[in-house]
């Protein structure tokens, strides 16, 4: 996981224009492991930010996930969700109440087996379930 100093060591080293706001939004998801909305990640950043609007907050989004630091996907209602930590890496989704856990093991994709069928650009891992706390 990148702290606020990497991340802008990787912003220089790749050469690219990130604005305090894109800072911002990684600072916060990369603080956090709750796999937030864009609407909870406005809420967060707009204490900071306080002038920021959603729309920033989704085009903004939309970078971070097309330039690779960070991920988005969507959970067990299709609502899409950020994950601050681009690694490969599992999400357990609670069926009942929504919340993701990352599971820190890759299972391995034979990529030369989709060769023939095109090019991979996003591989998700997600697993649904109900969680401990949801089955007591
Ligand atoms: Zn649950
Ligand atoms: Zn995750």
């Amino acid at each position: 996981m990148l702290n606020t100093v990497q991340i802008k060591e990787k912003i220089n080293q790749a050469g690219e224009r990130l604005t305090p706001q894109r800072i911002e939004i990684l600072k916060y998801l990369r603080s956090v492991t709750c796999h937030p909305t864009a609407e909870i990640i406005y809420t967060e950043v707009k204490k900071n930010i306080p002038t920021i609007s959603l729309g920033t907050i989704y085009r903004n989004l939309i970078y971070l996930v097309t330039k690779g630091y960070i991920i988005q996907f969507q959970n067990n209602d299709n609502i899409t969700c950020y994950d601050g930590n681009p690694k490969d890496h599992i999400h357990f989704i609670c069926q009942k109440c929504n919340k993701v856990h990352d599971i820190f093991e890759t299972p391995t994709i034979d990529k030369a087996k989709f060769d023939k069928l095109g090019i991979i650009n996003k591989v998700e891992y997600k697993v649904f379930g109900v969680c401990t706390e949801c089955n007591q």
